[in-house]
């Protein structure tokens, strides 16, 4: 074993988390952790992980599901396309494989949403199939230990780190490996400051030598940001003394593909009620409404390649909104809300206002 595996398996052994997805080499479970881990750290990760298998303990059991119910489970997380390829990709184990995941890397990567990290992770810590793992946190130890400069949102990266990974990877213990040196990135060579001074690389560690930790890795593009206004319309009404309200489902394409919002106008920055009124949406909601009631906070919302800023208003109604359902529209009762799964940003402002529907 080189010097460098051998350090990190010590590292590990001694410093490691204790989580609900170590020792154990379950493929579903560690795949389902993989992905979650994606999305969130590793805290909030354990809770949804737990929620997770909790509700569907196996394969079988989340091939069934429907995928309302996987995305209300994902509700939080973001990037929803992820939950999404989750479900087909069950679907695909249980209908294709018999519900026996594939063993090897190649054949999990044929399985829908798995790429090469996910497919790593699960065939060498399930499977002890001795492929090296290369997420954000592996990226940084390598450039750093190796001096390398290529930056990791190249095309050249994926060759000229897997070399690296390869090279220190224990092809005995390829799961223990691969989870060492990402929690290794994660605890202890971290973006800002690491602590070189106790690290146990040190002394083959090239960035160390050189000066060079706080340069690498290196990055080449900054990630583009699409900036958002969205004027979102919660339609209040009463009827048999249940309270009503219209959700729209967000079709194909959308960030929030298969998620549910509020009717809503977007434009190029946050409009006045006077601005509001030349719209087709904002005309057919003043025929129905006795009220519209803004609600004084304007909300930010931080995506990865979006920046979303919201502005809510409340629209009482007279009896008969109905009519506006349609393909897109669903007429909802409050109690039931909680069954539909929402975008972080719509979750949030509910929560922070359930007096909300008093005004029904
Ligand atoms: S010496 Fe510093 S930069 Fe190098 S591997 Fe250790 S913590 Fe990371």
């Amino acid at each position: 074993m080189n010097p460098v595996s051998a350090a990190l398996l010590i590292w590990y052994k001694n410093n490691k988390r204790n989580l609900p997805w170590r020792e154990i080499s379950d493929p579903y479970r560690i795949w389902i952790s993989e992905v979650i881990l994606q999305q969130t750290r590793v805290n909030q990760g354990v809770v949804y992980y737990k929620s997770f298998v909790e509700q569907w303990p196996d394969v079988n059991q989340l091939a069934s599901a429907s995928e309302q119910e996987v995305l209300k489970m994902w509700q939080g997380l973001g990037y929803y396309s992820r939950a999404r390829n989750m479900l087909v990709a069950a679907q695909e184990i249980v209908n294709k494989y018999n519900g026996v995941f594939p063993r090897s890397a190649g054949e999990l990567k044929k399985l829908r949403g798995i790429g090469d990290y996910t497919a790593a992770a699960i065939s060498s810590i399930a499977f002890d199939e001795p492929v090296a793992v290369i997420d954000g946190n592996v990226f940084r130890v390598l450039s750093r230990l190796f001096n390398e400069e290529t930056p990791i949102d190249s095309s050249a990266a994926k060759t000229t780190f897997r070399m690296m990974a390869d090279s220190v990877l224990d092809k005995h213990n390829p799961g223990e490996f691969n989870q060492a040196i990402m929690e290794f990135g994660a605890l202890h060579c971290v973006p800002k400051k690491p602590d070189c001074q106790t690290c146990p690389l040190q002394g083959s560690c090239l960035a160390f030598a050189l000066k060079k930790v706080d340069q690498l890795p290196v990055k080449k593009n900054r990630i583009k940001i699409r900036k958002r206004f969205l004027h979102y319309f919660i339609f209040l009404q009463k009827e048999q003394q249940q309270c009503y309200t219209l959700l729209r489902y967000r079709g194909s394409g959308d960030v929030w593909q298969g998620l549910y919002d509020f009717p809503c106008i977007e434009s190029d920055r946050i409009l006045s009620i006077a601005e509001l009124d030349h719209e087709q949406l904002f005309t057919a909601i003043k025929a129905v409404a006795t009220e519209i009631i803004p609600i004084p906070d304007i909300r930010k919302h931080i995506l990865t390649h979006q920046h979303l800023t919201a502005k809510f208003y409340v629209v009482k109604c007279k009896k008969g909104f109905e009519h506006l359902k349609n393909n897109s529209l669903s007429l909802v009762s409050q109690t039931e809300l909680g069954k539909y799964p929402l975008p972080r940003l719509i979750d949030q402002f509910l929560q922070e206002n359930e007096n909300l529907f008093d005004n029904c």
